[in-house]
């Protein structure tokens, strides 16, 4: 249930983050952790597949028209409308379009990261038409009022006791701190509303050009419900699913189950390919497609930023992130976050909107080390920190003038010899006046923004001097 951002203040949004929620990620991420290991270690051949969908993932996105062209055609000649959507407004628009000409109501929704992306269930309500998660995480965090705090698992900041409170309040049932027990409470509240929904909504793991298919992953059987018992089936994915054929997808599969919770293969994996071909048949009577772009051809303008469309939303980048797991979701201000989200949401959104994402890290490179469609992750950190500093097309320099004086006149400092060794030296007796007992009270600005808050250690060492104490073998 995520409105599109116009800032996002994560330094802000991390201070409120409540106590408890480190440790309930922490706990849930590991475990995912560990099972993704187990998987690895059992497949040799795991590097070559990373290789294979990076290659195959990028070579889709710079031939992205073509395979956009031959889905478009296969969809509709299985049956199926092609919509365009350039932004989010626009996708909103044609699924409402869609809604008003069949008189809905009542929708029932598969878990999807691009209607939240386009904040499509507060459009829908807007309208009056209610839109229901059947996903149980979606479920739960619809009922809380949140969005979701994890790509894969939208409400893992909750514990078990959080979740009892939340459906005793919400559902006026009495229920107990057990999953199995809140399972079947969350799958009695909604059996019902499948038969009822006049509309099924759904997202897409990937979409297959090929044939034209829509590929949904799930682990719980909403998926199938959602997408088979209302007469009106209305997908809602990135243009930037589009996978050339079914080889791709043999290579994705293998990867996305393994790197999102461990398991080997999801519980259900759908294919759907238009509505029913025949009266008596499953599936909808309509099918509808919506290709969202909202940003993501412009984003294909930029060779290493284009990296980030490769993404198949896995979620372990966010599991392995010290940064993610220490202030949960939330704290990126949007549908997605972790190291995924400070790279995806400041090129969408623009630099100037999430100017602190590409900051929201520590550059270990864990993330690289096990997205599995190779990801460059902290490359392109770095890239938008210097489009932060520099300026964006888009939305024009995010930081301070005198901010990216100080950058240029440090990165000329430390890039010539001669003015580092007299800077050396002149600071500390420059200094001196200010020092107390080594600390440095009061700096001029824009250096104040640190000694308002903290001291800053007095400028005492020779970085030179220190360093041919510390190793004098090595020196020539
Ligand atoms: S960036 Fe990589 S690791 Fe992170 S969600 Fe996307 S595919 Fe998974």
């Amino acid at each position: 249930m995520s409105e599109t951002p116009t800032h996002i203040e994560f330094g802000e949004y991390s201070r409120r983050v409540p106590p408890n929620i480190p440790a309930a990620v922490q706990q849930a991420t590991a475990r995912f952790l560990e099972h993704r290991q187990a998987r690895v270690d059992e497949m040799p051949q795991w590097e070559d597949l990373r290789q294979a969908a990076s290659d195959l993932r990028l070579h889709t996105l710079l031939h992205l028209d073509t395979y956009l062209e031959k889905l478009e055609s296969r969809v509709s000649a299985a049956g199926g409308v092609v919509h365009w959507a350039r932004d989010a407004a626009e996708a909103c628009e044609i699924v409402l379009e869609i809604a008003r000409a069949h008189k809905v109501r009542r929708a029932v929704k598969v878990k999807s990261m691009a209607t939240e992306e386009i904040g499509l269930n507060q459009a829908l309500a807007a309208a009056g038409i209610q839109a229901l998660e059947t996903d149980l995480g979606e479920f739960i965090i619809q009922l809380a009022g949140t969005g979701p705090s994890h790509i894969v698992a939208p409400a893992v900041h909750l514990t078990k006791e959080e979740i009892a409170a939340l459906f005793s309040e919400k559902l006026g049932v009495q229920a107990p701190a057990d999953p199995v027990q809140l399972t079947e409470i969350a799958h009695a509240a909604l059996r019902e509303k499948f038969l009822e929904a006049d509309m099924g909504i759904s997202g897409g793991n990937f979409l297959v050009a090929e044939t034209g298919t829509l590929v949904i992953v799930t682990n719980e059987g909403n998926g199938r419900m959602c997408t088979t018992l209302p007469d009106l089936h209305v997908a809602v994915v990135g243009i930037d699913k589009v996978i050339p054929d079914w080889e791709s997808l043999a290579v994705l599969l293998k990867l996305l189950a393994r790197s999102a919770t461990g398991v080997k293969i999801s519980t259900y994996t759908s294919f759907i390919s238009g509505p029913r071909a025949v009266e008596g048949e499953g599936g909808p009577r309509e099918f509808h497609l919506v290709l969202l772009d909202n940003g993501r051809s412009r984003l294909l303008q930029d060779p290493l930023g284009r990296e980030t469309l490769k993404c198949i939303r896995c979620g372990c980048c966010l599991n392995v992130c010290p940064v993610y797991k220490n202030v949960g979701g939330f704290a990126y201000g949007w549908f997605i976050s972790g190291p995924v989200g400070a790279i995806f949401s400041p090129q969408i959104l623009g630099v100037e909107a999430a100017r602190q994402l590409p900051f929201a890290s520590t550059l270990c490179g864990a993330c690289a080390d096990v997205c599995p469609v190779k990801i460059p992750i902290p490359e392109i950190l770095l890239h938008l920190r210097q489009r932060v500093v520099e300026g964006d097309e888009f939305g024009g320099p995010a930081v301070a003038r005198v901010v990216q004086v100080g950058a240029k006149t440090a990165a000329l400092a430390f890039g010539t010899p001669w003015l580092y060794r007299l800077g050396a030296r002149l600071l500390p007796w420059l200094s001196a006046p200010a020092q107390r007992q080594g600390w440095l009270a009061a700096l001029p600005p824009p250096a104040n923004r640190w000694t308002k808050v903290r001291p800053f250690p007095a400028f005492a060492a020779r970085f030179r001097q220190w360093w041919k104490g510390r190793h004098p073998r090595k020196q020539p």
